[in-house]
């Protein structure tokens, strides 16, 4: 793309595909960046182009002719200089200036060269989507323990199984098309732990009963659960892993309704790997350093306060999925064809939608998220979670800080993660409490909304990328 471009979108999955895409069809000039390899973020993760043909993973996807429209649509106005796509492109911080923003990024393709990349433009969407929410439990660091979303990852861009004797654990229906995946490439999964009660669905009725697509989703993902015989119990976790140089067991109990185990319940199950989910946590970096205003969402987590047209509190910055709140890829496309209309209509270009039409995606918008709220709520992290943990369990990881630890600075007064961080260094390691964040702040808070910190350097960074900014 040879001249300035209008927009800068940070994030390739649902969201930010569809942002360009309107962006593009009403005229504007766009650079789309992901740190990921190919389009499509963490719902449609692809193998790299070149190795597509030789690992499928067509079957493990929904939405598939979405994701093919919008990529053939990315693909035209590349080829016709309209869309400047960089991959393997990873910001690293993004600050305002007079004129609009300014997005420092590393450009990874030879990795582990890293190159400095400076990006401006008048206007800066950023959806960076969600990654996924940990709670620790002993064993939880030992090899052959995953996060739910990293099995699905191995699976569907390398067609990699992780083990071969699988539990599952956590809340949400995302324990589902992991475990159906896991099962159609052969895997044995010996167990599904849902932590909450299918009752707790009846208890917000209507936006279920608005939303037969997805109920139509659920019903394909049972089948397939029955079909490979995998048992899901209700009201369950896996509150211990065991093993040596890895993972060989876990320790699966029943919950009573505050989450703590129920006595006498407690079974052991033999396995070569493990995976955890506990919802999602919301990829806030960039725009918690830009200072946007946050707000609360039922699901524990802080999220970007917008607009109805998705527009943040800071002029000229806009977000969709995920960051503004987790609620599925469906959502997320529908959010970026707002965002995208608001930077038309700030941009004083003409709208891609007619008044019409957005009013349609406006109340799909409502719908789902309503949707969402209701999931959120059905699956809730159990109140008495940290009932699990004993002393000696590692809980932030990279800086090897126990819950016995926090549970001493807690006593001695300090009530939020930013606190916990200072008194005991947990946080403060190479994922910068990107996994024991959420964990350490339930431990420590008396207040469940996890707002995390801010981060000046979004991902950890070579020094030679950082002194290329002065050539
Ligand atoms: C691991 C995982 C697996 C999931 N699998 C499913 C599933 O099977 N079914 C389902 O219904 N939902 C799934 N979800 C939920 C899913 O996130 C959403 O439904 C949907 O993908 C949200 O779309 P999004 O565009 O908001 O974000 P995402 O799809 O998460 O896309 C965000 C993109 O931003 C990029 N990015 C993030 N930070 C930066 C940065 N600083 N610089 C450059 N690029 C950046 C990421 O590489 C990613 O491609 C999954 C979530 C996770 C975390």
């Amino acid at each position: 793309m040879s001249e300035p471009a209008d927009l800068i979108i940070v994030g390739a999955g649902p969201a930010g595909m569809a942002a360009a895409v309107t962006a593009l069809a009403g005229g504007l000039r766009v650079v789309l960046i992901d740190s990921g390899t190919a389009i499509g973020g963490q719902f449609w993760r692809h193998p790299p182009e070149h190795a597509r043909s030789v690992i499928p993973t067509e079957d493990l996807h929904h939405g598939l002719r979405e994701y093919h429209a919008l990529s053939e649509t990315l693909s035209a106005h590349s080829h016709r200089g309209q869309l400047d796509l960089r991959l393997h492109h990873h910001a690293w911080s993004a600050v305002r200036e007079d004129d609009g923003f300014v997005v420092h990024a590393v450009d990874r393709q030879r990795a582990p060269q890293e190159i400095a990349v400076v990006l401006r433009a008048p206007r800066l969407l950023v959806a960076t989507g969600a990654y996924d929410r940990q709670l620790p439990f002993p064993g939880w660091d030992l090899p052959g323990v995953l996060t739910i979303g990293g099995l699905q990852a191995l699976l569907k861009s390398g067609g990699v199984a992780a083990g071969s004797r699988v539990a599952l654990g956590g809340t949400g229906p995302f324990l589902l098309p992991v475990a159906a995946g896991l099962a159609a490439r052969g895997v044995e999964v010996v167990t599904v732990c849902e932590a909450a009660h299918p009752r707790a669905w009846l208890r917000h009725p209507g936006p279920l009963l608005r939303s037969p697509g997805k109920w139509a989703e659920g019903a394909g993902y049972a089948l397939a659960l029955m079909r490979h015989r995998i048992p899901v119990r209700p009201r369950t976790a896996i509150i211990s892993a065991e093993g040596g140089a890895r993972v060989t067991s876990v320790q699966i109990a029943s919950l009573t309704s505050d989450g703590s185990p129920r006595p006498g319940t407690e079974r052991r199950i033999e396995v070569d790997a493990v995976g955890v989910g506990w919802g999602f946590a919301p990829q806030l970096d960039l725009l918690v350093t830009l200072g946007c205003a946050l707000t609360d969402s039922v699901d524990g987590n802080a999220v970007v306060a917008v607009d109805k047209g998705q527009r943040t509190t800071i002029f000229g910055l806009y977000t969709a999925g995920e960051t503004s709140g987790v609620g599925g890829a469906a959502l997320a496309v529908l959010e970026g064809r707002l965002a995208a209309e608001s930077v038309l209509a700030d941009s004083g270009a003409a709208p891609v939608l007619d008044k019409k039409r957005l009013a349609a995606v406006r109340s799909a918008v409502a719908a789902q998220r309503a949707f969402a709220r209701a999931l959120a709520l059905a699956h809730p992290i159990p109140p008495a979670w940290s009932s699990w943990l004993t002393d000696e369990t590692v809980v932030c990881r990279c800086e090897e800080v126990s819950a016995g630890v926090i549970r001493s600075a807690r006593a001695e007064g300090a009530c939020d993660h930013r606190q916990v961080k200072q008194l005991t260094r947990a946080g403060m390691g190479w994922c910068q409490g990107r996994m024991c964040g959420p964990a350490v702040h339930c431990l420590a808070a008396s207040k469940q909304v996890y707002e995390p910190a801010e981060r000046l350097v979004a991902t950890p960074l070579t020094l030679g990328a950082l002194a290329d900014l002065d050539k």
